[in-house]
């Protein structure tokens, strides 16, 4: 067997991989990320189809914003060196939600005093509590800084005189908590669009984690990259090269040696053996304890964490190129949330049906008029399925015509809540499946946001334990099943947590 060694090999170049891999080898450590695709980025990627180049993911980034008011990922690119090197441009508003059973229709606009205004038109005697919340989403953003400055062992006083109101509201989830502070229901109801993008109903979501995403967007509005998410693959891929690292495509890492509760290796599917007594997957814990590593160099503890974690939504998607521009198709908007209601827990519960056609679906000539040939619209549509009811439906010869068949749902669930015609301009359609996202990302049933963030699971004991030390001596996680959850935000600064735990533990090595 052919040996090579490394100080670090990244498993998995998704977004939280190349954040490691770049950050390790800017650090001067030889680095090595194999990756089992051709290409960088994980879900984050893009693909074309005829005329057209879709976005395969990404609706908007959290936690960005600009120079003058900016978030944790605007600080890490630029920290990288990458900023600079990608073009971001704003979403134009924060969302439309739409129902189907009852017919509710609302804007919401970006920044914290347009909401407020905008809730106050909705739901009259809505702002005091409106307000309320984006304080303490402030609070909360504050108190997560400090979490992460004092990795993970923060000071009781200093939570309880500087972030009282976070440690009020932490146990929570978001239902408890919007009740208490008196917000009228069909404003909580509002207010709850953006559950979807974490995966989890009002009643068992954590009310830290929604009140700072919600907060973050609606304060730094949302940007997306002005050439797809790949852009940012590629050019994190690029620096990783420019800082010595390697990075090797089409390689799958087969096995993660273990020698006395230590790494010592990695093989690859070519039987090649890398030696290194660090590796940082990019790779879910079910994959890497699934088929990776011999079963007898297997914490306990560690098994009893993946094993006892709920996995999240299975992706569907659909993407469609269109021949006829935006303005002819009378699409205004950029992201549509379409629910059968504004009631969250029986949206999540809905979701374990077939024929549950909710989406949330983007145009994104909204926010790139240029991003398809003139007279032409991209849009794309995503939902979720909870349990097994995909796999059920699917066998081994209907699989093409279950695809047209929700394809159908989907278009016309949009058509019918929109009241626009889109089906007779489709020039280019494709459809993903949970299949599809397990096919390229190796995600656990096709999964694509991590594992559950719900009830006890939640983003408090997460944030809590980022930083313990690794059950497995030279294994570091990252990515969307990693201690950050899923989302690009989120995954991106996994994999800077991950590549500072291994920093250290390298320097403690010493
Ligand atoms: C349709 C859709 C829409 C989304 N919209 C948004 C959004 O608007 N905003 C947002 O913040 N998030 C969104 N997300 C979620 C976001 O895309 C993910 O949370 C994030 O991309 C996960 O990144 P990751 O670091 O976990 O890597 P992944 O994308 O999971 O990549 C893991 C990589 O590891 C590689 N790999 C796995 N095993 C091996 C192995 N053994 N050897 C070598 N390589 C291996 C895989 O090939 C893959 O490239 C969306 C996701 C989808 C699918």
């Amino acid at each position: 067997m052919k040996e090579i060694n490394y100080d670090v090999v990244v498993i998995g170049a998704g977004n939280g991989g190349l954040i490691a891999a770049l950050k390790m080898a800017k650090s001067g450590k030889k680095t090595l990320l194999v990756e089992r695709h051709i290409l960088p980025g994980g879900f984050a990627t893009s693909f074309s189809r005829g005329r057209f180049e879709f976005e395969a993911s990404l609706h908007e980034l959290c936690d960005m914003g600009h120079a003058d008011k900016h978030g944790n990922l605007y600080t890490l690119f630029e920290e990288l060196g990458v900023l600079n090197k990608i073009g971001f441009v704003d979403v134009p508003e924060a969302f439309r939600v739409i129902t189907l059973d009852d017919h509710l229709d609302y804007t919401m606009p970006f920044g914290i005093d347009n909401f407020v205004n905008k809730m106050e038109e909705y739901v009259l005697g809505s702002r005091k509590s409106m307000e309320t919340f984006f304080a303490l989403g402030k609070e909360i953003s504050a108190a997560l800084k400090y979490l992460n400055v004092s990795q993970g062992k923060p000071e009781t006083k200093v939570l309880m005189s500087d972030y009282p109101n976070f440690m009020r509201v932490a146990a929570y989830p978001v239902n408890k908590v919007l009740d208490a502070i008196k917000m009228p229901k069909k404003a909580q109801q509002i207010l709850n669009t953006y559950w979807s993008y974490l995966g989890a109903p009002e009643d068992k979501l954590s009310f830290i984690h929604y009140a700072v995403m919600v907060y973050l967007y609606i304060n730094l509005k949302a940007q997306i990259p002005t050439k797809r998410s790949n852009e940012i693959s590629v050019v994190l891929a690029e620096e990783i090269k420019s800082c010595g690292g390697d990075i090797w495509y089409g390689r799958e890492v087969k096995e993660i040696k273990v020698d006395n509760n230590r790494v010592c290796g990695v093989v690859l599917d070519n039987d090649v053996l890398i030696k290194t007594n660090y590796v940082i997957s990019n790779a879910s814990p079910h994959s890497v304890y699934g088929h990776m590593i011999d079963s007898k160099n297997i914490p306990a503890e560690a098994l009893q964490l993946a094993n006892s974690r709920k996995l999240s939504g299975r992706g569907f998607s659909m993407f469609l190129g269109l021949n006829k521009s935006k303005e002819e198709l009378g699409l205004t908007d950029y992201s549509y949330f379409i629910y059968n209601s504004l009631d969250t827990t029986k949206e999540f519960a809905r979701m374990n049906d077939l024929n549950n056609y909710s989406q949330v679906t983007v145009c994104l000539n909204n926010a790139l008029p240029n991003c398809s040939p003139k007279g032409t619209t991209i849009m794309y549509f995503t939902s979720l399925y909870f349990g097994d009811c995909f796999d059920k439906a699917v066998t081994e010869t209907n699989y093409f015509d279950l695809k047209d068949q929700l394809a159908e749902g989907f278009i016309k669930t949009f058509e019918k809540a929109t009241n626009t015609s889109i089906r007779p301009y489709i020039e280019e359609i494709e459809v993903a499946t949970p299949l599809t996202y397990a096919h390229y990302t190796d995600s656990p049933d096709g999964t694509i946001y991590g594992y559950l963030t719900a009830d006890l699971d939640n983003m408090m004991p997460r944030l809590m334990r980022m930083y313990d030390e690794a059950y497995l001596n030279g294994l570091q996680f990252c990515g969307g099943h990693a201690m950050r959850s899923s989302g690009y935000n989120s995954s991106y600064l996994s994999g800077d947590v991950a590549a500072k735990l291994t920093l250290k533990a390298m320097k403690e090595a010493k």
